[in-house]
C-alpha cells in the first residue's frame, strides 16, 4: 500500500503551485497553523518545545546570512509529517522553482475562484506533468464572488487536459456563501460563528443531499441550489479514482477559502488520505525504493550566501531512502569523494532525539563551501546515482559582454558557479568569443548582474543575442548529430557539461529544423545522464 509504509514514519512531501495572488502564502500559513507547525515561518510564532529547533536554524541564518526558513516547512497532523517545499513566488521563473518540483511526491494547485487557471499555474502544471506528479486542486476565495463552480471545473479540465473529480461543493459563493458540502462524506462545513474562530467543530453530518435536516442548517435558496448543482456535479464528472490521481491523470477538486479557513482541514485530510508517501526515485540503476536500506538522496537546490564575505552555501537534499543520521559519511559520486554531514539542518527538528535523524521524503539542509551541486547524488550505496533533475530550455538568451576584457577568467568562474546553482545556464557557442547566458525569466538576469558585481567584482553587461530559444539536441547515431553541428556551426553551442545545444531565432525556425532533421531529438529539458 502506497499510503501505509511500515517501519518508517509516514511523510507527505509536496509543493503548492499557483499564480501570484491566488493565496499560496495565506494557505501555507493556515496549513502550518492547522497542522501545529513544527517549523514555523512568517507571522506564525514558535511556541514551547519548538523554540529550541527554531533558534537553531535562526542561528545558522544569522551566521551565514542565508534565509532557509521558508524553503522547507514541516507540520504534523494525525501521525503524518508533511514537508511543504516552497517554490519562489515571483512572476518570473527560475530553474529553482522547476527543480523544487522534482523533489516532491505531489502538489497542491491553488486557483483563485475569480480568475481560474492563470499563466504561472499552467507553466508549473506542465512541469508537474513531465513527471506525472499527482495534483490536488484547491479552488480558493469562495468567500468572494467568483466564477461558477461548473465553469471552473470545465476550465481546469479543458486547459490542463486533466480529469476533474469534485470532492466538495460550495453552498453559494461571495455574499451568498453559506458553507461547503463534502460530497463524499455528506458533511456540511459551516462558517465559524466568531470572526476569528477556527472552523473546526462546525460540521454537521447528513444522510445525503435529500436529508430534510439540511433545511435547518442552510437557507431555502442555498439548499435548492446545492441540491441541484451537487447532484448534477456528481453525475457529470468522473468519480474520484485513486489510481488515476496517482498517475497524474485526474485531480480531485476541493473548494475553500484560505483566508477564512474554510476547507483547509479537508485539504490536509485529503493529502493524508490520497497523496502518495515517498515514491521511488529515478536513478541510473533503476528506481530507488524508499525502503532501500542504504541512505541516498539528491541535491535539488543550492542556496548561496546572501553575505558576500562568505562563500558558504546550503545544499538542499531530498532523502530518498534509508535512515539518515547526523555525522554520517556519504559518497558524492560526481567527485568520487565522501563527505561527512556533521551539521545538517533538519527542518522537522521538534526535539533533540528527532533532530539527529531523517527519513525518506525529508529534506536536509547541508552547509558546504561549494562542493555540493544541484543534481548531485549523496549515497551510501556507490551503485546509485539519481537522474531525475532536468535543466530547462531557456526562454531568454543574452550575450555577455565584459567591460574589462582582462577579467575573462573571473567571468568564466562566476558563470560556471551560477550555472551550478541553477541561477543561469551558460552556453559556449561553436563559433565566436561571446558566451551566451540563458535564463527562463528576466529576474534571473538582474540577479546575475548584481551578483557578478558584488561577489566576483566583474563588470559585465548583457546584449541581445540573435537567438530567442534553445534546445538540447541528440541523435541515436552520433554521425547525424555531428553532421548537423557542422552545417549549423553558427547556431550551435555546448552547455557547461559539454552537451550540444541548438539555438533558434524563434519557434518557427526551431520547428523548421525539427522537421528537416527527423533523426535528431530537440528537447526542452535535459535530464542528467
Ligand atoms: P500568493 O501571492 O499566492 O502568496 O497570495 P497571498 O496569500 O499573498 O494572497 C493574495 C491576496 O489574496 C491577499 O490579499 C490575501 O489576503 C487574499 N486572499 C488569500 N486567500 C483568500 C481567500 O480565501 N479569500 C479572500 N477573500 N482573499 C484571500
Amino acid at each position: 500500500m502506497l499510503n501505509r509504509p511500515t517501519g518508517r514514519p509516514d511523510r507527505r512531501t509536496f509543493a503548492i503551485i499557483s499564480h501570484p495572488d491566488a493565496g499560496k502564502t495565506t494557505l501555507t500559513e493556515k496549513l502550518l497553523l492547522f497542522g501545529g507547525a513544527i517549523h514555523l515561518a512568517g507571522e506564525v510564532k514558535a511556541r514551547g518545545a519548538n523554540r529550541r529547533a527554531r533558534s537553531d536554524w535562526m542561528k545558522i541564518e544569522q551566521q551565514r546570512g542565508i534565509s532557509v526558513t521558508s524553503s522547507v516547512m514541516t507540520f504534523e497532523h494525525e501521525g503524518v509529517t508533511y514537508n511543504l517545499l516552497d517554490t519562489p513566488g515571483h512572476e518570473d521563473f527560475s530553474e529553482d522553482t522547476y527543480r523544487t518540483l522534482t523533489a516532491v511526491d505531489s502538489a497542491v494547485m491553488v486557483i483563485d475562484a475569480a480568475r481560474g487557471i492563470e499563466t504561472q499555474t499552467r507553466k508549473l502544471f506542465e512541469v508537474c506533468r513531465l513527471r506525472n506528479v499527482p495534483i490536488i486542486t484547491f479552488v480558493n476565495k469562495v468567500d468572494r464572488e467568483g466564477k461558477e463552480p461548473f465553469a471552473l471545473l470545465d476550465e481546469i479540465a479543458d486547459v490542463l487536459a486533466l480529469d476533474v473529480a469534485p470532492m466538495s461543493w460550495p453552498v453559494g459563493m461571495g455574499g451568498e456563501f453559506e458553507g461547503i458540502y463534502d460530497l463524499r462524506a455528506d458533511r456540511l462545513h459551516l462558517p465559524a460563528k466568531t470572526d476569528s474562530g477556527h472552523f473546526e467543530g462546525n460540521t454537521a453530518e447528513f444522510t445525503g443531499l435529500d436529508d430534510p435536516k439540511l433545511a435547518e442548517t442552510v437557507s431555502a435558496e442555498g439548499l435548492a441550489r446545492l441540491r441541484e448543482e451537487a447532484s448534477l456535479a456528481v453525475a457529470a464528472y468522473p468519480e474520484f479514482d485513486s489510481a488515476a490521481y496517482l498517475a497524474g491523470d485526474l485531480t480531485p477538486v476541493y473548494f475553500g477559502s484560505a483566508l477564512k479557513e474554510f476547507g483547509v482541514g479537508e485539504l490536509i485530510a485529503a493529502l493524508g488520505e490520497h497523496a502518495p508517501s515517498p515514491l521511488p526515485q529515478p536513478a541510473s540503476s533503476g528506481p530507488v525504493d524508499p525502503d532501500h536500506n542504504a541512505v541516498t538522496g539528491f541535491i535539488f537546490k543550492v542556496q548561496a550566501n546572501m553575505n558576500p564575505q562568505h562563500r558558504d552555501r546550503v545544499a538542499f537534499m531530498r532523502l530518498c531512502s534509508g535512515r539518515f543520521k547526523r555525522g554520517m559519511k556519504l559518497l558524492q559520486p560526481s567527485t568520487g569523494k565522501s563527505i561527512a554531514v556533521h551539521s545538517p539542518i533538519l527542518f522537522f527538528a521538534q526535539n533533540r532525539e528527532l533532530a539527529d535523524e531523517a527519513f525518506p521524503g525529508d529534506i536536509i539542509g547541508i552547509p558546504n563551501h561549494g562542493t555540493l551541486r544541484v543534481g548531485d547524488t549523496l549515497t551510501e550505496d556507490a551503485a546509485i546515482s539519481f537522474t531525475g533533475l532536468p535543466n530547462f530550455a531557456p526562454e531568454i538568451l543574452r550575450r555577455v559582454v565584459l567591460a574589462d576584457p582582462t577579467k575573462t577568467k573571473q567571468l568564466r568562474k562566476a558563470l560556471d558557479d551560477m550555472a551550478e546553482e541553477g541561477v543561469t545556464q551558460v552556453f559556449y557557442p561553436s563559433i565566436g568569443a561571446n558566451w551566451i547566458v540563458g535564463v527562463v525569466g528576466q529576474l534571473q538576469l538582474d540577479v546575475l548582474i548584481s551578483r557578478l558585481e558584488a561577489e566576483y567584482k566583474v563588470d559585465a553587461r548583457f546584449e541581445p543575442s540573435p537567438w530567442d530559444t534553445a534546445r538540447w539536441i541528440a541523435a541515436d547515431n552520433p554521425a547525424d548529430l555531428k553532421a548537423f553541428m557542422e552545417t549549423h556551426k553558427n547556431a550551435t553551442a555546448t552547455d557547461r557539461d559539454g552537451a550540444p545545444v541548438f539555438m533558434a531565432k524563434d519557434l518557427w525556425e526551431l520547428n523548421f529544423h525539427e522537421q528537416r532533421n527527423p533523426k535528431l531529438r530537440f528537447t526542452a529539458t535535459k535530464e542528467r545522464a
